[in-house]
C-alpha cells in the first residue's frame, strides 16, 4: 500500500475501533487493519445452527440517558442505531450460592440496589450503604470515566492502593454478603490479595447506573463505528495481520503485513496486547527492563464457554444473567483443580428479536486456565485458517462441557432437555481470534499493591507508536472505550474531545 495514513491502527477491538472513529472525526487519515475475517475483537459474534452468539459482549452498563457509555455512544451517533435491550430495573445479575436455595438480586439504581439486598440481609444496611458510598466515591476519583476533564493523578492515587477483599471485609463480618457482593466476580476475574477494589467499583457502577443487552448480538457497535470511520475518510482492511512493526530512524515507519505488504504511517495505535506489540517491535529505544516488566505481568484468566442453541419454544427468555459460585471459594474462584471445576459459571440468555418470549440460547461461561488445553497450543483454528485441533481435544472439550451442565442443570432444571445442539469455546479460541499469548479473557490482571506497575501507558518511547485496548487502564467495553479515548487524548495532546462528548 503506497499511501501514508496519519494513523495506522493495528486490530478493530473496541480501543482501536474508538480511536480510529474518534481521531478520523479530528481530521485524521485513518488505516485500520484487522487480522480477522469479521472485526470488533470481542464484540464479534457467530452463527450457530441460525443463532447468533455474542463472543465478548453479553450485557452492557452506563447507556442510559446521560451515563458515561451513552454519552460516547451519543457523540460517535451510535446510540440510536443500537438495538437495545433494557434488563429488569429490579434484577439485572442474580447470584446463586452452592447449597443455598435462595437468590441474591443486584437490582439497577443505588437505593433500589440496596433495598433489594436488605431483604436478604436485613441487619446489614450500614454495610450495604457503605458499599455503595465507597463504589461511588472511587468512581469519582477518575476523570475520564466521569467525562471530566483537567483532573490528575494525585486524585486517582488515594484509591489506587484499597484491596477489594480487604475493603469488603471492613464493611461487614457477615460472610454471606460478602460473597454476595463479590458473586459476579466473573466480570473481572477477582484475585483474592490482588484484585484492586477500583475495577470492581467502576464495573458494579456502570450496571448499577443501568444494565442492557445488545438485541441481536453486540457487533452492531463495531459495524456502526466502521461505516463512521470509512465516511470520515477511513480505510479498514480485514484478513491483514500485522506481523512486524518496523522502526527507522527513531521511529515507526511502516508495518509489515503477512502476505509482505507495508503499510505506511506517520502514526501508529497498536490494539495487541502490549506483548505482541513489543514482540513485534525491533527498536533498541524500547529498553529491556521495560520488556521484562510488561512481560512478567501475569494475564488475568480464560474462559470456557458452552453456547446452547434450544429446541424452538422450549426454554422461556430470561433477562437477567446468574452468576454461581462454589460455597465458600468466593475469594479464590480461579484456584481450582480437576475435582473442584467449574467453582462458579455464568449463565447469560441472548435477546433475539426473532424470539422475544422463549430463548433461542444460552450462553455458560467457566474460568479455564490455559495450561489445561497448553497440549493443543501448537494448533490454530479460526473461520479465516481453519485447522483441526484434533480428537483428543474434541473429547476433552466434551467432558468439560458435560460437567459444566451437569452443575447447571442442578439450578436450571430442565435446560438439558431443551438442547437442539451446543458449541463449545476455551482459552485456545480466545487466543486465536483476539491474538493474545494465553486466551485471557480480560489482558492484563490489574494489582492494588502496586498500582502503576499494572497501569500501561497509551505512549511507547517510540514517539509515534501508541497503545490502546483493555490492557490499558480497564477490560469490558466501557473500559476498552475509555481505554481509546485515554490513547486519542494522548495523540492529540489535549482533552478537547472529551469536552465535545459531554456536551455531545
Ligand atoms: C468471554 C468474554 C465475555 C465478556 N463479556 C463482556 C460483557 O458482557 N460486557 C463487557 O462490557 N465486556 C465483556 N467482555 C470484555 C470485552 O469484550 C473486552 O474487554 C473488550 O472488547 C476488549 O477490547 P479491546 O479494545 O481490548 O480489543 P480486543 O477485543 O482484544 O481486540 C483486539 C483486536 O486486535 C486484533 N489483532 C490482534 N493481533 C493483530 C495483528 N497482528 N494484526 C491485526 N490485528 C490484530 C484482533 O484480531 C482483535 O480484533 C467479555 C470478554 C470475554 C472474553
Amino acid at each position: 500500500m503506497a499511501e501514508e495514513f496519519d494513523i495506522v491502527i493495528i486490530g478493530s477491538g473496541m480501543g482501536g475501533l474508538v480511536c480510529a472513529d474518534v481521531l478520523g472525526r479530528e481530521g485524521y487519515k485513518v488505516c485500520v487493519l484487522e487480522k480477522n475475517r469479521q472485526l470488533g475483537g470481542s464484540l464479534q459474534t457467530y452463527v450457530r445452527d441460525k443463532v447468533i452468539f455474542d463472543s465478548g459482549v453479553h450485557y452492557l452498563g452506563g447507556l442510559s440517558e446521560g451515563q458515561n457509555l451513552y454519552q460516547v455512544f451519543k457523540y460517535l451517533g451510535i446510540i440510536d442505531k443500537l438495538k437495545l435491550q433494557k434488563m429488569d430495573e429490579d434484577v439485572f445479575d442474580k447470584i446463586l450460592i452452592e447449597g443455598d436455595e435462595k437468590t441474591y438480586l443486584f437490582a439497577q439504581g443505588y437505593e433500589n440496589f440496596i433495598q433489594h439486598l436488605l431483604k436478604d440481609f436485613p441487619d446489614e444496611e450500614k454495610a450495604l450503604r457503605l458499599y455503595c458510598d465507597k463504589i461511588k466515591e472511587v468512581c469519582s476519583k477518575f476523570p475520564l470515566y466521569n467525562l471530566r476533564t483537567g483532573g490528575n493523578i494525585d486524585e486517582k492515587n488515594a484509591v489506587l492502593g484499597i484491596d477489594t477483599r480487604t475493603f469488603i471485609e471492613s464493611i461487614t463480618g457477615n460472610k454471606k454478603l460478602q460473597a454476595v457482593l463479590v458473586g459476579n466476580s466473573m466480570l473481572y476475574v477477582l484475585q483474592s490479595g490482588k484484585t484492586p477494589f477500583y475495577v470492581h467499583a467502576m464495573i458494579l457502577n456502570s450496571y448499577i447506573e443501568s444494565s442492557w443487552k445488545c438485541i441481536d448480538g453486540g457487533s452492531d457497535i463495531g459495524k456502526f463505528m466502521a461505516k463512521n470511520i470509512r465516511e470520515h475518510g477511513g480505510v479498514i482492511h480485514r484478513n491483514t495481520e500485522v506481523k512486524r512493526i518496523v522502526v527507522e530512524d527513531g521511529k515507526v515507519s511502516y508495518v509489515e503485513t503477512a502476505d509482505g505488504s507495508k503499510v505506511h504511517g506517520k502514526n501508529f495505535i497498536s490494539n495487541m496486547h502490549p506483548v505482541r506489540t513489543l514482540d513485534m517491535t525491533e527498536s533498541n529505544l524500547i529498553k529491556q527492563a521495560y520488556k521484562h516488566r510488561v512481560k512478567s505481568l501475569e494475564n488475568s484468566i480464560g474462559g470456557f464457554v458452552v453456547n446452547i442453541v434450544f429446541e424452538k419454544n422450549t426454554y422461556p427468555y430470561i433477562k437477567n444473567n446468574f452468576y454461581y459460585i462454589k460455597d465458600g471459594q468466593e475469594w479464590n474462584l480461579t484456584e481450582y483443580n480437576d475435582e473442584t471445576w467449574p467453582s462458579c459459571y455464568a449463565v447469560f440468555c441472548s435477546a433475539s428479536s426473532k424470539s422475544p418470549d422463549y430463548a433461542e440460547s444460552m450462553t455458560l461461561l467457566a474460568y479455564m486456565k490455559f495450561d489445561e488445553v497448553k497440549q493443543w497450543a501448537g494448533t490454530f483454528n479460526t473461520v479465516s485458517k481453519e485447522e483441526d485441533r484434533g480428537k483428543d481435544y474434541e473429547a476433552f472439550k466434551k467432558i468439560k462441557a458435560e460437567k459444566l451442565l451437569s452443575l447447571v442443570e442442578e439450578r436450571f432444571p430442565g435446560v438439558r432437555k431443551a438442547i437442539k445442539s451446543y458449541y463449545t469455546a476455551t482459552p485456545l479460541s480466545y487466543r486465536d481470534y483476539i491474538g493474545n499469548d494465553d486466551g485471557s479473557m480480560y489482558g492484563i490482571a490489574k494489582d492494588y499493591s502496586n498500582p502503576l506497575k499494572t497501569f500501561i501507558s497509551p505512549r511507547t518511547k517510540i514517539p509515534n507508536l501508541y497503545l490502546t485496548g483493555q490492557n490499558l487502564n480497564l477490560h469490558g467495553i466501557l473500559g476498552a472505550t475509555m481505554s481509546g479515548l485515554v490513547t486519542s487524548v494522548a495523540f492529540l495532546g489535549s482533552e478537547d474531545i472529551i469536552e465535545k462528548i459531554r456536551n455531545a
